[in-house]
């Protein structure tokens, strides 16, 4: 198997910092929180998903908390990180959808690989440096099931090769394993399929033990070796993987690369609950796409959410805790725009004020510390809302601040700037529906009309008031779709205001 090679081409094309980033984070394998600490570039594999429906919200959370992640360490603390995700494209449920539909299983894996790539582009995840399908890696994961025999760790049963997990004895690592009890055609329980035989309809490759296809855990385990070798930094996914995915993937690199600890750093997501108890997931039947959560929120409005707890944490997604993120991503809004408003229009007297530049250090210094606590968002983002609060008290009914503009400059850069380093551009935090964006252009023609209709009558006066009024109508409006305009004085100022209200919520759509 290739070693190395790719990861040497990638070190060779990165700018490297110090090997240490002081952040603290929560290590599942010692279940304490570490320093995290890497070797010139941070490597880092994150499970990807089976292809072969729709990604549902509750997988969109656990890349989003990911995605938050990386863009910290990298943004925020510049460590160089290179990350690599396996797609699975070929698995029991693909099968039995391509049976279903009456296609190729590589066709369903293409269609929602496809499908997959867009979706994290409209939620604005960035994509891994490297994204594997297990179809392109069987020469590896041949070689790798090869050598696992040559160590004796494996035996045959039923057709198919399986794991035996009393020869490694570290096995239950991560997770305290369940009892071993008599299996039908394994040796134990827990052992688990490294290849399957082949069946009638499947796709297969041949192989020195028979025709057959990889089982699920050695495609993580092949790909990541591939790339990274016989360590990798993070290892991460949803809580879910823990138990028997990642167990199995450490035991049989473990083994296959003679060391004690494949992985440094395994981390975990929460699940994401519909209201406050229910998890979402396929086998449930209670999810809601992408497609269908971007009807009624921004990408935006759902990251934020995600920012409010910790990524280890289940996370409720209910109107509640959607108005409640939609509430915070429209303080920080205002707040940039009334900074905008009084840095551009007003002129300001007042000299800077030490004690309030200290309180923005103060606040600068506890943010710091909070990312490098296990990258505690939450936190920030309660600290961003102090440092708001204490502007909003200087703030004037003209949206003028009562201080100097170094400090709303301050204070602007750090909200955000803050947020840009968790993927949130505030200056576009509102992306409008093309239904929004009719409608806008709809009542604008609409008014033009009636301004219009006002000047041909030539026999009446036009008055102040009348076209006045119009401009008011307009305002309330444009407010439906989320407009806000403000007159301050003879110029006006506009921002976008939180969820739609031109559309009713719809109820979720479950299937
Ligand atoms: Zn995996």
């Amino acid at each position: 198997m290739r070693k190395f090679n790719v990861l040497v081409n990638v070190l060779s094309n990165r700018y490297f910092c110090s090997n240490k980033s002081n952040v603290l984070v929560y290590n599942w394998k010692n279940k304490i929180k570490e320093p995290l600490n890497y070797n010139k570039i941070l490597t880092w594999y994150i499970c990807g998903p089976t292809v072969y429906d729709s990604m549902h919200i509750g997988h969109a959370s656990c890349f989003i908390k990911f995605d938050i992640i990386r863009r910290i360490l990298e943004n925020y603390f510049h460590v160089p990180v290179f990350q690599v995700m396996n797609i699975t494209d070929l698995d029991d449920k693909i099968i039995s959808k391509a049976h279903a539909y009456n296609k190729n299983p590589s066709q369903i894996a293409k269609k929602y690989e496809i499908e997959f790539v867009e979706d994290l582009k409209l939620l604005n995840i960035k994509q891994p440096d490297i994204m594997a399908r297990v179809t392109d890696f069987i020469p590896q994961i041949l070689n790798f099931i090869q050598d696992l025999q040559e160590k004796d760790l494996v035996y045959s049963s039923d057709g198919s090769l399986f794991f035996d997990t009393t020869k490694y004895k570290r096995y239950g690592k991560l997770f305290k394993v369940p009892k071993v009890v008599k299996h039908s055609f394994k040796r134990s329980n827990l052992d688990f399929a490294l290849w399957k035989a082949a069946k009638a309809g499947e796709p297969s490759w041949n192989s020195s033990w028979g025709p057959g296809r990889p089982g699920w855990h050695i495609e993580c385990s092949a790909i990541a070796s591939y790339y990274f070798g016989s360590s990798v930094d993070i290892h991460s996914g949803g809580i879910d993987l823990l138990f028997p995915h990642h167990e199995n993937e450490e035991a049989q690199c473990c083994a296959y690369h003679k060391v004690d600890d494949w992985v440094k750093y395994w981390i975990y997501t929460g699940h994401l609950h519909i209201g406050d108890s229910i998890k979402m997931s396929k086998s449930l039947k209670n999810t809601i796409s992408v497609k269908d959560l971007l009807k009624l929120y921004t990408a935006n409005q759902f990251r934020t959410l995600c920012l409010l707890s910790n990524f280890k944490n289940d996370l409720e997604f209910s109107d509640n805790t959607m108005n409640v993120a939609c509430g915070v991503l429209n303080k920080f809004d205002s707040f940039i725009m009334n900074c905008y408003t009084y840095l551009n229009t007003f002129n300001s007297n007042y000299i800077p004020d030490s004690n309030l530049l200290e309180k923005i250090d103060d606040i600068e210094n506890n943010i710091r510390n909070s990312l490098m606590d296990n990258f505690n968002t939450s936190k920030v983002v309660n600290l961003l809302i102090e440092l708001i609060n204490v502007f909003n008290k200087l703030l004037t009914t003209e949206c003028s601040f009562n201080c100097s503009k170094l400090e709303v400059i301050r204070a602007l850069n750090l909200v955000s700037k803050t947020m840009d380093s968790f993927g949130i551009d505030l200056n576009s935090s509102q992306v409008k529906s093309d239904a929004e964006n009719n409608f806008i252009v709809d009542i604008t023609v609409n008014f033009r009309e009636k301004l219009r209709k006002l000047a041909l009558q030539s026999d009446s006066e036009i008055s102040k008031k009348d076209i006045l009024q119009l401009c008011d109508i307009l305002r309330a409006d444009l407010s439906i779709a989320n407009i806000i305009v403000q007159d301050i004085n003879k110029s006006s100022s506009w921002r976008y205001d939180g969820v739609t209200k031109l559309k009713a919520k719809e109820s979720p759509h479950q299937d």
